[in-house]
């Protein structure tokens, strides 16, 4: 599904700030697989630039998803193939409602896909139940997207949008992050729920403890812009014990 190759970049406006520097990844359909690696080891980056954030170069490499080379497309387009991106600081936006933002974008992908609309009585229908599965309160989503939403209401906005926009792809950065244990818990669970043989995960986390309740097919150790090593499950038991300091030069 997702074929990263000797990929190379930099900041756009510094070149000489490289941050990936020769990353490989393959992801098959199915499979979850998590990122770990010491801050500012390019985690957020790598997953900011598959999702085509402009602010990166990229100066070597490839990256295909579902066969096609997507480093030229927008992404709106990448969304539209199935790509989502959970961001690790979701943003504030003033003046659109949660329900816009999720109704819009979906319309937006039935639009590109060619596909029929849903329409507004199916789609809050939709909107309630999974606003209640993944517990956020409901006078929050009275109120304009993430705006006044706490860290940890903030990332259950993420899982909210994953289960509405059901990606084929889903890229979560830290959505663990900052959370108690029930709202880790749910996160967990809204991760879980989603698993299924057609769609696969790429999670970049810092903590062994999400992986207590969701299992990866593959831990990948990235430092330097570089995966320096890959696992099982068992590699970030490892890590939660020896840290990084065998990975850094
Ligand atoms: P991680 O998510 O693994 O903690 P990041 O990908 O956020 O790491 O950052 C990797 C490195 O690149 C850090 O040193 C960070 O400061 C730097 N970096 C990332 N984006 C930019 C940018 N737009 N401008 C300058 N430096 C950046
Ligand atoms: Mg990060």
């Amino acid at each position: 599904m997702l074929k990263v190759k000797n990929l190379h970049a930099c900041v756009a406006e510094n070149k000489s700030i490289k941050i990936l520097n020769g990353l490989d990844l393959y992801i098959r359909k199915g499979e979850v697989h998590v990122i770990m690696g010491p801050n500012g080891g390019g985690k957020s980056t790598l997953a900011n630039i598959l999702m085509g954030r402009p602010s990166y170069e990229i100066t070597n490499g490839e990256v295909e998803f579902n066969g096609k080379s997507i480093l030229d497309l927008a992404p709106d387009a990448r969304s539209h193939l199935g790509m989502f991106l959970a961001f690790q600081y979701p943003v504030e936006v003033p003046g659109v409602r949660p329900w816009q933002f999720l109704k819009a974008s979906l319309d937006a992908k039935a639009e590109a896909n060619r596909e029929k609309k849903i329409s507004v009585r199916e789609f809050t229908k939709i909107f309630n139940q999974k606003v209640e599965e993944v517990g956020i309160n409901s006078n929050l989503i009275k109120r304009s997207l993430n705006e006044g939403f706490s860290g940890g209401e903030k990332k259950r906005n993420e899982i909210l949008q994953l289960q509405i926009i059901n990606p084929l792809l889903a890229i979560m950065d830290e959505t663990d992050s900052g959370l108690d244990i029930d709202a880790l818990r749910i996160i967990s669970d809204g991760i879980n729920s989603m698993r299924s043989n057609q769609r696969s995960f790429l999670i970049v986390t810092h903590y062994q403890r999400l992986l207590n309740y969701v299992k990866p097919d593959f831990v990948h150790i990235l430092v330097g812009g570089m995966i320096v090593d890959s696992g099982g499950p068992d590699l970030a038991l490892k890590i939660e014990n020896s840290g990084y300091k065998d990975y850094i030069k």
